[in-house]
């Protein structure tokens, strides 16, 4: 069974957005960027998601972050 990625469907969001400039796209305690929006709709633990690439497309939950990591 695969993992939960991403919180929607990418390229959903924004023309020209990334996840990198999304302010879901992040943890405190994870290696691996994963998307902080799909562990909150799913109800699932962050290290239990696929990381997400930087270069996505952003989704529909897109917000933008205010540095970049
Ligand atoms: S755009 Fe933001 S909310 Fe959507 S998948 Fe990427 S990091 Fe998650």
């Amino acid at each position: 069974m695969s993992r939960l990625q991403f919180a929607h469907i990418p390229g959903m969001g924004p023309a020209g957005k990334t996840c990198r400039v999304c302010r879901h796209w992040n943890t405190d305690s994870h290696k691996e960027r994963v998307c902080a929006k799909a562990a909150e709709l799913s109800g699932k633990r962050l290290e239990d998601l696929t990381p997400v690439s930087g270069g996505t497309c952003a989704c529909k939950y897109w917000e933008e972050r205010s540095e970049t990591p």
